[in-house]
């Protein structure tokens, strides 16, 4: 989908919604409708689309090189500068008039909120997720593209992983070499990396520490980054060092099972909350369900996590062109933990996996 398509649909969604401006700043809407990777800073940068008007992108004096080296500038989005001593927030109620409704973008910060609140006391302000997150959540035939090149960078630094594992070296460490095969693989940044060791293996969201690896170990290992055109990868798979016990491996065997039926469970129309339930049920009819401590995906494209989420109560019907992730896991507090995840697209008939690295426990030997 081209910008212009994208800020005409956010256009009809606004007239739809009865809300007469969108004000989206620097993050990934920004990103999404105009192509402008623009950071996030104090001074106002903001693009306002009205109904009725083209969309203006107001800057800062000292960005507008910036902005129209962006698609903006391909785009002839009209680009209007504030000086240090201008008030941007009159500027941009200027732009959008009077108004009674306008949506803010989910991701601005608390600070320009009350400014656009002050400088337009009479509109009230609602979140621009509504009208920009139903198209984002269906990924276009270049996203998708997208996301199978992030995919594939990711799977070549998993396929490194095993070496990297040997008895001695601490999870800072090997998370160091992780990073630097991230970027090695065509990431232009590395988002995070879980190198999750022995116990530590239990939080999802460890980071590295400098636990020293041993025989023994299960080694959790999520990591992702950002691709150069802005979307991102992400993808676990559990290592071991050395021979698991039978109850680890009797359990990532089920966890194994857990992560292909939920992915096989995939289709359009089937609810978020379905594929959840695929998941925790393998695990619940085992005796693990109560180790499957968080939902079993989220969205991901310009953000690591966005809608859809893959949980419980969520009856949004999935779609074709959905990403999201589908990573069970389980988890055994003071012990062990392991988890399989995977990105997939939802297609017109079904699934598509854009990693593709075995999903069995990896045995590392470290030697
Ligand atoms: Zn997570
Ligand atoms: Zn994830
Ligand atoms: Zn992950």
């Amino acid at each position: 989908m081209s910008f212009v398509r994208r800020l005409t649909h956010v256009q009809e969604q606004l007239a739809i919604a009865g809300i007469d401006a969108a004000l989206i700043t620097p993050g990934p809407d920004l990103r999404y409708l105009v192509g402008y990777e623009a950071k996030p800073l104090e001074r106002l940068t903001c693009l306002v689309v009205r109904v009725g008007a083209d969309p203006v992108l107001v800057v800062p004096a000292l960005e507008i090189l910036a902005a129209t080296a962006s698609p903006v500038g391909q785009l002839g989005i009209d680009i209007q500068s504030w000086q240090e001593t201008d008030d941007p927030y009159a500027l941009a109620a200027q732009l959008v008039g009077a108004a009674s409704v306008v949506a803010l973008d989910d991701h601005m910060w608390a600070q320009k909120v009350l400014d656009l609140r002050a400088a337009m006391p009479n509109a009230r302000q609602v979140l621009a997720s509504q009208l920009i997150t139903p198209i984002r959540m269906r990924k276009d035939a270049e996203e998708i593209a997208a996301l199978r090149r992030a995919g594939a960078a990711i799977d070549q630094v998993h396929a490194k992983v095993p070496e990297l594992l040997r008895p001695g070296r601490t999870e800072r460490e090997i998370g160091i070499d992780i990073g630097n095969l991230i970027i090695a693989a065509g990431h232009v940044a590395v988002d995070f990396v879980i190198v999750a060791s022995g116990p530590n293996a239990a939080s999802p969201h460890h980071d590295v520490s400098d636990r020293v690896l041993a025989i023994g170990d299960p080694v959790v290992v999520d990591i992702g980054g950002t691709m150069p055109d802005g979307y991102r990868s992400d993808c676990t798979r559990t290592y071991h060092l050395g021979a698991p016990s039978s109850e680890f491996a009797a359990s990532y065997a089920v966890l194994l099972q857990a992560q292909r039926s939920a992915s096989a469970a995939v289709h359009p129309g089937a609810t978020c909350a379905h594929i959840d339930a695929v998941a925790r049920d393998v695990l619940t009819d085992a005796g693990l369900g109560e180790l499957f401590i968080h939902r079993t995906g989220h969205g991901i494209g310009l953000e690591s996590h966005e809608d859809p989420y893959i949980v419980a109560g969520n009856h949004l019907p999935l779609a074709a062109g959905m990403a999201f992730s589908i990573e069970p896991g389980f988890y055994l507090a003071g012990s062990y933990g392991a988890r399989i995840e995977d990105i997939v697209i939802c297609t017109d008939d079904g699934v598509e996996s854009v990693n593709a690295q075995p999903r069995e426990l990896v045995i590392a030997l470290g030697t």
